[in-house]
Formats: structure tokens, sequence, C-alpha cells
């Protein structure tokens, strides 16, 4: 399952690998753009207290998400503080026709930089409403950490990727029991 605020959060990327450096594409150009391309409204580049603003959001939903995979929910100031993120954007209410049925839709009414951080703040809180929280998961690779939702049935996911974190951390595993059991056989 893709989100806005998953895609957002995600904007750290880490070298899963493992020893490479991290890169913040929140800062670069390229993503800023493919990002709020799929905003129906105009988005320049952001400038410094923008990107100010917004690092500072991706940071938070780092670490609620981090939180709310070890079990542990929000603060009440965690929850004013996405209030605040979300007053920065306006919606117009509408009543939209879903084939031959009716649906109320909230539709961004601005634009900008705080109509982007506004909904994705809200993208977040209506997960936090609307769905099961305990999905919520970090990769189990220590250098990855990618944040995604678990919709297996079994809710056993670890990874954001089987093939490629699972893969990665199978081998790992695997490498260290061989060198182990090479440690154990010298000793004797
Ligand atoms: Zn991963």
């Amino acid at each position: 399952m893709e989100s806005l605020w998953m895609d957002f959060a995600n904007s750290m990327w880490r070298d899963w690998k493992g020893g490479g450096p991290s890169v913040d594409r929140l800062e670069q150009q390229e993503w800023q753009q493919s990002f709020t391309a799929k905003m129906k409204y105009a988005v320049n580049q952001p400038d410094r207290t923008e990107l100010e603003r917004a690092r500072l959001l991706r940071d938070r939903l780092l670490r609620y998400a981090e939180n709310l995979a070890a079990g542990v929910l929000l603060k009440d100031s965690d929850i004013e503080y996405l209030n605040e993120v979300m007053a920065g954007g306006t919606v117009t209410r509408r009543l939209m026709a879903a084939g031959s049925a009716l649906r109320m839709e909230l539709e961004p009414a601005g634009s900008g930089w705080g109509q982007v951080l506004a909904d994705v703040a809200a993208d977040f809180a209506r997960m936090l409403s609307e769905q099961d929280i305990s999905r919520i998961r970090c990769c189990d690779n220590p250098d990855c950490r990618w944040v995604f939702y678990d919709d297996t049935r079994s809710r056993t996911k670890r990874y954001c990727d089987d093939k490629l974190c699972g893969n990665l951390m199978k081998v790992r595993r695997h490498r260290a029991r061989r060198k182990a059991q090479a440690h154990k056989e010298e000793n004797n």
C-alpha cells in the first residue's frame, strides 16, 4: 500500500546494502518535483524556511512511525503539532459521484508548500484515525528502516521488500552462522 505520507517519510534514503552514505532526497529538486507532481495545485521550489518545515515534518513522521511500530502512541504535543501543520492548508468539501454511489471528498483549496505539508500531515492523520496503526512497520534491515504498512494476513512482514532487504538479511544471517561455525571448529 502506497500513501502520500509514507512516500514523504521515505524521502530519507539510506544505503540499504550498508556502508554507503544516506541521501536526503527532500533536498533534491528532482525529488521535490516528482513528489509535488502528484498534487493538483501549483507548487514551486521550496524556499529555505519551507524546506526546513518540510524536513521537520519528515523527521517527525519517521519518529512517529518508529514509535508506532514499537507500540508507542503519539503524545498530545505530537497531535498538536500535526494540527498546526494541517492548519497551513485549506480544503473544500465536495460531493462526488462514484459509480452509482456518492462520496464526500475534501479537496485541497490552497497551493504551495504549506498546502503540501498540510496534505501530507492529513494523510498521516487519516491513517491514524481510519486504519490499523499496529500494522505500521520500519524495515528490519538496520541499514534501511524504510517505513511501510504491513497488509499481510499474518501480520509478519518484517522487510520493506522480501527480495531486496529480506534476501540481504538472510545472506547476512547465513554468513554469520558460517563464521561462528568456522570459529568453533578452529578452537576445537
Ligand atoms: Zn528495507
